[in-house]
């Protein structure tokens, strides 16, 4: 039986609504086709046939070849040419196209069909001899290298060869017969290197292109680009076979590519760059340095004013900022592509604004428009402007943001440095797909050559990756890893400045300032606060942060870690005292050190966030992070024991090791932590539910309004210790309202970060005024990996092979973790309908686990300051996607 699936698809069948099926560039010239827009005629491979190639290994499904064969000659007979043809060859491109585009990630093949047969009806078509050449041996190269895999430089050293032996810089200069000289040579090597199997008949190529696009799909760097940008694998790619149309047929032919709106700054101006007789990859690729769109007026004043009309119509239709290709053939102008404009945060947030106020969209796309990730990238800091520091060199600003790092000459360095943390700046000539690996984890990319719209400004800008591109006159050595500007020479390690917003390169390390949020960022997040039914609140423990957080729109605070109050140096001592006290006596004199001390905490975040909720959390301190570490300790009492040092001395370190031994526990993190230590010492909570209410009591007093006291008990795991916890609290609370004479509204709950916690939730919630899961534990004990060691080891391996799909630390397990936190909200609702619940663990703010959260019906996220507007954004979308559903 014959597979009857349908893979082939003629340009005239599709539109946008397919674009699962023919991908991004099949369903976007479809589409393109269908409102009137010329476009070369085409054939769309599916990515269905993609993927059912991909399950067999590579082995066609069924029909496929003979579907691409009718393709074809359904194409032949529109166009009226045929492909190998001698008179009227029918030449194409093959080029790949994913449901979300990947850029630079996919090969391309242009002039398909062109043989030795056909090469002169082409010439002479064309009435260009020079032209049919150029395209023959831009063909041999790009089928060779691509669909063949012959190594690039077998090209390039026999066109640099015959460059040097004519004594021209350019491609451009070579003459007719120059080429066709070059042609003969390619085939030659092309030959030789496949042992004698170069094939010549274009019905072959075609067939074999399209199987290099799908085995394209997985190849190392769109493998890198796919899990960077969380596209699956599963997906494939369709592959466009078009009719190709020439940019390089002289001066009035052209190619370039476009855009409806700066993608940079989302302004809505002329943007983007073209080249006369060129042709699509010259431009993209960045080898010769394109010119800018405007100067198109006077070259090719027809086809221009026809471009700006086209391009304002396929914005208009797709109602989103267009990113197009387009091709001038003899004056005629063609589209090749169009798709939503990859943009910088702050074009997406402009665009955004602006086409809501323009009535393109409404608010509600607009929120949909702006990834929260993106926000991040605009809370990121930039240069101070008052400096005045010099540049020194000024390339083009091809993604803004500043970056400071110290220079790695290659993706491999750069890749390795930069995952270890270190802030490096990836210098290289021109980058390529290959080095995307390196671009990703750099804080900044500076490259010698190429426009604004090269690979890597188009990289970077996506990844919100700072890039200043073809830096004029700036000399990269690769081999010495050295880079001279302006007569210096920097090498591996130096440090560098750039601002991709100007272009500007500055030595050293110029000094960065936070972000100027505008207008249109405040009008995104406030219509997110319009939309989004999930609170947000921040987690802070001191008073800079938690202002921090209020100004970024935080409704609260989710939880203040007291036990980070206690690491300070001043801290310490006393902490230390109360720890590893003997007695109630040691302890209750060591606490009363420590109250003031809390209580000064208290009133510090109670004031910058009068009028809101703030969640105190009771100590949860793992208890190796506050004592001296065992073997340090034992090393320092063998040291004094060498030195004779004085037996007073010695003796007190022998105490302290001694404590320190009789408290090491071997997995502290599931040890003597959070309310179990409250068990043991319950003068602890005692303490501090006293300083947080003397706290409160003397804000309102001095500020007139105090917070919402909300005083949480961690790491429970039964209900019972709740109670007892509760009690505790309870007493010193009241106590404490006694000795004021005043009182105020409190309320007591508890964590739920471990899945006993979570199961028993119904009885948990007996005793509890609210819950907030503490997802990292959750994460550490639901899964069982320890949040200290898993991601230095094997998880990142996990992730790697997609074992895992994401780190579960990151963005929550909805599978498992996530149907802890499900149950746990489930099971305390079904005691007290009303309990309100929340999150506080690093998922807060994490836009993913917010959609999960929102869907599970929590009342509130909490996360770290800088996040509050992500998490704001978060809600918003969270809530539109699931009134969609
Ligand atoms: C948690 O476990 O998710 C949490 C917020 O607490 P911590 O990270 O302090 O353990
Ligand atoms: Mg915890």
């Amino acid at each position: 039986m014959t597979d009857q699936t349908k893979y082939v698809y003629d340009l005239a069948e599709g539109d946008m609504s397919m674009k699962p099926l023919l991908g991004g560039k099949g369903a976007g010239i479809a589409e393109m086709n269908k409102i009137g827009v010329p476009v070369p005629d085409a054939f769309t491979v599916t990515t269905e046939a993609c993927v059912a190639a991909m399950k067999n290994d590579g082995t066609w499904p069924d029909g496929l070849s003979d579907q691409i064969d009718g393709g074809l000659a359904r194409l032949e007979e529109r166009t009226g040419l045929q492909l190998g043809d001698a008179e009227n060859p029918l030449l194409v491109s093959v080029r790949s196209g994913a449901v979300q585009s990947m850029p630079g990630m996919m090969d391309t093949i242009l002039n398909l069909g062109i043989s030795d047969e056909t090469v002169e009806s082409v010439a002479k078509l064309a009435d260009n001899e020079r032209f049919a050449w150029d395209c023959y041996r831009r063909f041999i190269q790009m089928y060779g290298e691509v669909v063949e895999g012959i190594e690039p430089h077998v090209y390039e050293d026999a066109l640099t060869k015959l460059k040097d032996d004519k004594g021209v810089e350019q491609d451009t200069d070579l003459t007719a017969d120059d080429l066709k000289g070059l042609v003969a040579t390619f085939k030659q090597l092309s030959n030789e290197a496949l042992g004698g199997n170069w094939t010549t008949d274009p019905h072959e190529q075609l067939h074999r292109a399209v199987n290099a696009v799908f085995k394209s799909w997985l190849n190392p760097r769109a493998e890198v680009y796919r899990k960077s940008q969380g596209i699956s694998r599963d997906l494939g790619t369709a592959v466009n076979v078009q009719q190709m149309v020439f940019g390089n047929r002289g001066d009035t032919s052209a190619t370039g590519v476009c855009f409806s709106r700066n993608p940079s700054t989302g302004v809505k101006e002329l943007y983007g760059e073209f080249l006369t007789n060129a042709q699509g990859e010259d431009v993209v690729a960045g080898i010769r340095t394109p010119r800018p769109l405007a100067e198109m007026e006077e070259v090719l004043p027809e086809a221009f004013r026809e471009l700006l009309d086209t391009m304002a119509r396929l914005e208009e239709h797709n109602k989103d900022m267009q990113d197009m290709e387009f091709t001038i053939e003899d004056r005629k102008l063609y589209m090749l592509q169009t798709r939503n404009g990859k943009r910088t945060a702050a074009a997406a947030v402009k665009t955004a604004v602006d086409m809501v106020d323009e009535g393109l969209i409404t608010k509600e796309e607009a929120l949909l428009r702006v990834e929260p990730a993106q926000l991040d990238a605009l809370l990121h800091p930039g240069i101070d402007p008052n400096d005045a520091s010099e540049a020194i060199v000024k390339g083009l600003p091809a993604s803004p943001g500043a970056a400071v790092g110290a220079l790695s000459f290659n993706a491999d360095d750069a890749a390795e440095r930069g995952g270890q943390g270190e802030n490096v700046i990836l210098v290289r000539y021109e980058t390529t797909p290959d080095d995307i690996h390196g671009v990703m984890v750099s804080q900044g990319v500076l490259t010698a050559h190429g426009g604004m719209t090269s690979h890597a400004a188009v990289v970077a800008r996506g990844m919100g990756i700072t890039c200043v591109a073809g830096a004029p006159g700036i000399k990269i050595d690769p081999k010495a890893e050295t880079v001279t500007i302006n007569g210096k020479t920097y090498g591996t390690g130096d440090t560098l400045t750039l601002n991709g917003s100007t272009g500007d390169v500055f030595d050293g390390a110029l000094e960065l300032v936070p972000p100027d949020l505008n207008e249109d960022f405040e009008k995104i997040t406030t219509w997110a606060d319009e939309v989004r039914r999930l609170g947000v609140r921040a987690n802070a423990e001191n008073f800079e942060d938690a202002s921090k957080a209020r100004e970024l729109g935080a409704e609260g605070i989710g939880l203040a870690r007291t036990e980070h109050m206690f690491m300070a140096s001043d801290r310490l001592p006393a902490v230390r005292k109360m720890i590893l006290a003997e007695n109630e006596e040691q302890r209750a004199a060591a606490l009363e050190e420590i109250l003031p001390m809390q209580q000064k905490d208290f009133e510090a975040i109670f004031t910058a966030m009068k009028g809101l909720p703030v969640t105190v959390r009771l100590l949860d301190p793992p208890l190796h992070e506050f004592l001296p570490n065992l073997v340090d300790q034992s090393l320092l009492v063998q040291r004094l024991e060498i030195e004779g040092a004085p037996e007073d001395k010695l003796a007190k370190e022998r105490e302290t090791l001694a404590q320190v031994k009789k408290l090491h526990e071997q997995n502290p993190m599931l040890g003597t932590r959070g309310c179990r230590l409250a068990m043991l010492y319950p003068s602890i909570p005692e303490m501090q539910a006293r300083a947080i209410i003397k706290a409160a009591l003397a804000v309102q007093e001095r500020e007139g309004e105090t917070v919402g006291v909300e005083i949480m008990i961690p790491l429970v795991v039964i209900k019972k210790e709740l109670e007892v916890q509760r009690e505790i609290v309870t007493k010193a609370v009241e106590d404490e309202f006694e000795k004021a004479g005043k009182r105020l509204d409190y309320t007591i709950g508890t964590m739920i970060e471990i899945p006993r916690a979570a199961l028993t939730a119904d009885q948990i919630a007996e005793a509890a005024d609210f819950f907030s899961f503490g997802t990292n534990d959750l994460t550490q004990t639901g899964i069982g990996i320890s949040r200290d060691d898993a991601e230095s080891g094997f998880l990142g391996h996990y992730v790697a092979d997609e074992v895992m799909p994401k780190n579960p630390f990151e963005s929550i397990d909805v599978d498992g973790v996530g149907q802890l936190v499900r149950i746990g909200v489930e099971k305390g609702r079904a005691t007290k309908p009303n309990l309100k619940t929340g999150v506080c663990g690093e998922h807060g703010g994490d836009p993913a686990s917010i959609e999960f959260f929102n869907s599970v019906g929590l009342d509130y996220v909490s996360c770290s300051p800088f996040r509050v507007p992500i998490a704001r954004l978060s809600a918003a979308r969270a809530e539109l996607l699931s009134r969609k559903k």
